[in-house]
């Protein structure tokens, strides 16, 4: 299908095909579904033409930027998967405060080349993703309460859309792309081939404080987290987690644990305000930490103790819960639950945007990513051994059935979508969805791209969506 100097193309058959198609997937979990071809352009150019033939072919098209999708919505069952790994520079204008990155870059990456200019971006917690997925999906990076998802922090992109053209999109252009391109993820109806993005001054400091308690203690260290968050700034960001024996990195001596780390960025224009963290004080009153760190960190740094939290080669499942609950009601569920997690590598995961005020303080409407809540509880089910998949899935099935009665919607990124598609629709405002429904069927009449991972979808061009979105 493809002509001579085209793009590299690996088809099912060849040598290295399975590799091309699952090498890439953060996820050791297997999914069905094989494309018949795997295309990994290296300019836009091939980019432009992948697509054309694509459509000269009558084949569907799946994406990937950097594989991180937990439920690896890159490998559908046939049509062809572009593979843009290879379109990862960086080019950074760093008087106008912008920089030109390709959707292969790696988080981590951009992170240390702007931190190289004085400049700063909010990247993903985690330094491996793709900015592919990652500002598609809106994108929960550093300092979220005060730099907002990432996606708001795009000034451009430019694309590929289902009739084979070259757009480009942003606020001025193509302004309905735009919206969708902010938040739609896997829904959105195009390839990306670059992102223009807005830079910030790099924060004139960084500190990180964490304290560990045992997993007892969860009532308490989450009614002090509560309290204190409504003083704190938007720019303090309180995660909390619960921890199993196995927790990568942790001490084997406590092996049920709930963390605390608050971080702080000090914006390098403003204001040096050392007293950011005092409405925390000393940690839970009257409990002993286990573990206690207070220090200076940077930036382009913070991604290394949260990497180590997912180890490389295991199998996962992840889901996300938006509650109106405060912390402290929302994780009271949990202590019981995380106690008999099958695996010991399971954690669960919480943040309050602006510490509670995230809704406030969200562009509603701006963009397709719009649902914010108080607090969100993030679960991550993590496991070795393919023998202990049932168990694993019976356990995270349990903790969303404790979670799901008091929850208001997902993070599209980060949901189990595969499972339950209805978190798709759940992931948006509710006055947004029928718009982001339209607009895809606008931009992508025939259903070229394969979309969301609903695995009832028909592989067939021009089929109806699945009934679920
Ligand atoms: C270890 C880990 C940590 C994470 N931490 C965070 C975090 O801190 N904050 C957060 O918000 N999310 C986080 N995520 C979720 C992550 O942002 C999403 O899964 C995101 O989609 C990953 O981007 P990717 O390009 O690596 O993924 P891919 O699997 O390559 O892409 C996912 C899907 O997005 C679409 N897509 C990707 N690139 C393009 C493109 N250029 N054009 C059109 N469509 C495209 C495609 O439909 C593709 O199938 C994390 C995920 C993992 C595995």
């Amino acid at each position: 299908m493809i002509a001579e100097q085209g793009p590299e193309t690996i088809r099912a058959g060849d040598e290295g095909f399975e590799g091309a198609v699952v090498d890439g997937v953060f996820n050791a979990m297997a999914v069905d579904g094989r494309p018949g071809e795997v295309v990994r352009p290296r300019t836009e150019a091939e980019v432009v033409r992948a697509v054309r033939d694509a459509v000269a072919a009558g084949e569907r098209v799946a994406v990937r930027s950097g594989g991180h999708s937990w439920v690896a919505s890159s490998v559908r069952d046939g049509g062809v998967l572009i593979d843009l790994g290879e379109l990862d520079g960086i080019a950074v204008d760093a008087e106008a405060m912008v920089a030109t990155i390709g959707p292969g870059v790696r988080g981590k990456v951009l992170s240390a080349a702007l931190d190289a200019h004085g400049l700063a971006f909010p990247v993903g917690h985690c330094g491996d993703p793709g900015v592919g997925g990652f500002l598609l999906g809106g994108g929960l990076g550093v300092n979220w309460g005060a730099w907002l998802p990432s996606c708001f922090s795009i000034r451009s992109l430019r694309g590929v859309t289902a009739d084979g053209e070259l757009r480009t999109a942003s606020l001025d252009e193509n302004e309905e792309l735009f919206w969708l391109a902010r938040g739609a993820g896997p829904g959105f109806p195009g390839v990306v081939t670059s992102f223009e993005v807005e830079l910030r001054p790099a924060p004139a400091a960084v500190r990180v404080s964490t304290w560990t308690y045992p997993l007892q203690e969860l009532d308490a260290v989450t009614r002090w987290v509560t309290e204190a968050s409504a003083g704190l700034a938007p720019n303090v960001e309180v995660a909390v987690v619960t921890q199993g024996v196995g927790r990568p990195g942790g001490a084997a001596e406590h092996p049920l644990v709930v963390g605390v780390a608050a971080t702080v960025v000090i914006e390098a224009d403003g204001a040096v305000d050392t007293d950011a963290l005092a409405p925390l004080g000393d940690g839970a009153p009257g409990l002993v930490p286990l573990e206690r760190f207070e220090g200076p960190a940077r930036l382009s740094e913070l991604h290394v103790p949260v990497d180590a939290t997912y180890p490389e080669g295991a199998r996962y499942l992840a889901d996300t819960f938006w509650t109106h609950l405060p912390l402290e009601q929302a994780m009271a569920p949990l202590e019981e639950l995380i106690a008999r997690a099958p695996s010991g590598k399971s954690y669960v995961l919480t943040g309050m945007p602006a510490n509670g005020r995230g809704a406030e303080l969200l562009p509603v409407g701006e963009a397709a990513y719009g649902m914010h809540d108080t607090t969100l509880l993030i679960v991550y089910v993590i496991w070795d051994n393919p023998a202990d998949d049932a168990a694993n899935r019976a356990w995270l099935d349990e903790v969303a059935a404790a979670l799901l009665p008091t929850c208001t919607g997902h993070v599209l990124s980060e949901a189990d979508i595969r499972a339950h598609p209805e978190r798709i629709a759940r992931s948006f405002r509710e006055v947004d969805w029928p718009r982001i429904k339209e607009l895809i069927a606008r931009f992508d009449p025939d259903g070229l791209f394969h979309g969301f991972p609903v695995t009832t979808r028909t592989t067939t061009p021009g089929a109806p969506r699945s009934p679920a979105l």
